[in-house]
């Protein structure tokens, strides 16, 4: 089974500059109780029980502000609390929804114009889980029920990792993989040792099965994965889901104008790793953009992901887990679709930016 990465015809939009027209009067006086401006969200973690997010706003002159969320747009029925200071910081529940939160300024017991009122999407870590660890669920690519025994791709505990990069392939790909290295190790407890090198020997067109047991090569090969458009793909490599080996395909080597499949190593080195896809329609803010989402939104493992494969792994997730044990183990949901609950892809709206010009099958 394999994975591939497909460019999109690039469409960068040109930013159209306009200066600010000068203003010429600029009022002096503050009003305590005017509206809050740029209320914004600054960071969202997401952990196996909350959703955590930080929310911002500019001073209007008042000391104390009103921090309104409701489950309904204008509602205030989650939190209405008093806040001193232009920040609060919202432990929000685990599951996937809407919220809707605003602020307004306070002052001698009258409350001032709110705030813009902003969405605040919340991610149910289980369906992370299931999205990288099985490909099941709402933010996975599969609309189907899993079976039970659906496995999960993980490297053994213990086990030596050799990550072979070709030179051929790039020093931009070197820095991928290794960074991606550090990356999964962290998030993984350090759980196996990973070796990165590199090596004058293209290996183009060695068979997979000629590859040596525990060893992913990142080379240029153009013939794994010939679709029209793709750029890299990938094997699942960790057994016994996978062939205990894999090869990161690129269909080209970058040149100093084009960086070429080297853009998808972390992504592809994912799936040699055993993660599948994790989607979510929307990029606007930083902690959607996943390295393992088909749109290639980020070059390296986001702060969601990291925080998923860290509470898989400390809620016993291991090599040959299938996928009853996560939902014993509570990482996953026995349903992957449950009927109940609203689902990142039609919480999230879809929106587009100049990144999304890069598309992965
Ligand atoms: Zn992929």
């Amino acid at each position: 089974m394999k994975r591939a990465l497909a460019v999109a015809a690039a469409v960068v939009a040109a930013a159209c500059g306009s200066s600010s027209p000068s203003s010429p009067s600029s009022s002096s006086s503050s009003n305590a109780l005017s509206a809050t401006s740029s209320f914004t969200i600054s960071l969202q973690s997401v952990s196996m029980t909350a959703n955590t997010v930080v929310f911002n706003w500019t001073s209007t002159g008042a000391t104390t502000y009103k921090m309104m969320i409701g489950t309904t747009s204008g509602a205030s029925d989650l939190l209405n609390a008093d806040v001193t200071g232009t920040t609060y910081t919202w432990t929000g529940p685990r599951t996937a929804n809407i919220f809707y939160a605003r602020v307004a300024p306070t002052s001698g017991g009258q409350t001032g114009t709110a705030s813009t009122e902003l969405p605040v999407f919340t991610i149910d870590m289980r369906y992370v889980i299931d999205a990288l660890y099985f490909g099941y669920g709402p933010m996975s690519q599969s609309t189907a029920q899993p079976a039970g025994s659906a496995q999960a791709a993980i490297w053994a505990d213990g086990s030596t990792i050799n990550v072979i990069v070709t030179e051929e392939s790039g020093t931009l790909s070197l820095d991928a993989a290794r960074t991606f290295v550090t990356d999964y190790l962290a998030a993984m407890s350090n759980h196996i040792t990973i070796n990165v090198t590199t090596t004058s020997t293209t290996w183009t067109g060695v068979a997979l099965n000629a590859i040596p047991l525990d060893t992913v090569v990142v080379r240029v090969d153009n013939t794994v994965c010939p679709q029209v458009g793709v750029i890299a793909c990938a094997y699942y490599g960790p057994l016994p889901y996978g062939a205990g080996r894999s090869s990161v395909n690129l269909n080209a080597a970058p040149t100093a104008t084009t960086p070429g499949g080297s853009v998808a190593i972390a992504h592809e080195i994912g799936h040699a790793f055993g993660l599948h896809h994790l989607v979510v329609g929307s990029s606007v803010r930083p902690e959607f953009r996943f390295l393992m989402n088909p749109a290639l939104l980020v070059s390296q493992l986001s702060t969601v992901e990291k925080a998923a494969m860290a509470a898989a792994r400390a809620g016993g997730m291991r090599n040959g887990w299938i996928r009853s044990q996560a939902v014993a183990a509570g990482l996953v949901f026995a349903q992957a679709n449950p009927a109940y609950m609203p689902t990142p892809a039609s919480l999230i709206p879809t929106l587009n930016d100049i990144i999304e010009s890069v598309v992965i099958k």
